[in-house]
């Protein structure tokens, strides 16, 4: 439980829970690098549940909302797990999208900008496909709770796997730990949420990870929930990256 790992984490990760969030207009925290056969992915967390993965000339932002993205470079692709707000902002997306490739379940399809239309690539439960070129596979994301299954009912929403190379980072959007999820393989990075009451409980976060077992696992989405939490559960089953999430 109390490994040498998470005390290292927990002492890094002070300020920013110590702070409560950024100021406005601070820059986002360091990105982090992962090394894969095809050169380097570079993770930068951007805000809850927006974040930006770069590698070559692969320019992939993942639920661009309510975010300036002024002096972030032009997305070549952008994948967007469902319609909530936090997660989905129409009018954002059609200031910063120009001509990257959309990856989006249908309902978000079904809401996106008519001049967009041409660009969005609908993905359903379990499909694969492309994201840029890079390999990409729709998991479902959905709650399991019985009082919980208004927020993001069976069907509708999309977490993603994308590959880079020989590395499969994954982005979880708003679950629990569903079946599909818990059945998840070689995954190097995981991002999970938590936020109450619409995702997971750092209980089950942290259930889910003794589960699939992801290499490395950020905390995302997780207002008004400590990661610390989460971190102390998982213990040394996995990387736990603290990172500031919150502007
Ligand atoms: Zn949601
Ligand atoms: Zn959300």
């Amino acid at each position: 439980m109390f490994n040498r790992r998470a005390v290292i984490l927990g002492l890094a990760a002070l300020p920013a829970l110590a702070g409560a969030a950024r100021a406005l207009g601070a820059a986002p925290p360091p990105p982090d690098t992962l090394a894969t056969s095809i050169g380097d992915v570079t993770i930068q967390p951007l805000n809850h549940a927006t974040l930006l993965l770069r590698q070559g000339s692969h320019v992939l932002y993942i639920d661009p909302a309510k975010v300036d993205f002024t002096g972030q470079p032009a997305p070549t692709a952008i994948l967007i797990t469902h319609e909530h707000a936090d997660h989905f902002d129409p009018g954002n997306l059609a200031k910063i999208a120009g001509k990257a490739q959309i990856v989006a379940p249908q309902s978000v399809a079904d809401k996106s900008p008519a001049a967009l239309e041409g660009q969005v690539t609908v993905m359903h439960n379990g499909d694969t496909g492309s994201v840029d070129g890079l390999p990409v596979t729709a998991i479902a994301a959905y709650n399991t709770s019985p009082d919980r299954q208004q927020y993001h009912p069976k069907g509708r929403d999309n977490g993603y796997v994308v590959s880079f190379g020989d590395k499969r980072i994954y982005i979880a959007g708003d679950t629990e730990p569903t079946p599909e999820v818990l059945a998840l393989t070689g995954i190097d990075i995981a991002f999970l949420p938590m936020n109450q009451p619409f995702t997971m409980t750092p209980e089950q976060a942290a259930e889910a990870v003794r589960a699939f077992r992801p290499r490395v696992v950020y905390p995302y989405h997780y207002k008004g929930t400590d990661p610390q939490q989460f971190a102390d559960l998982v213990g040394g089953a996995a990387e736990v990256r603290l990172r500031d999430w919150y502007m």
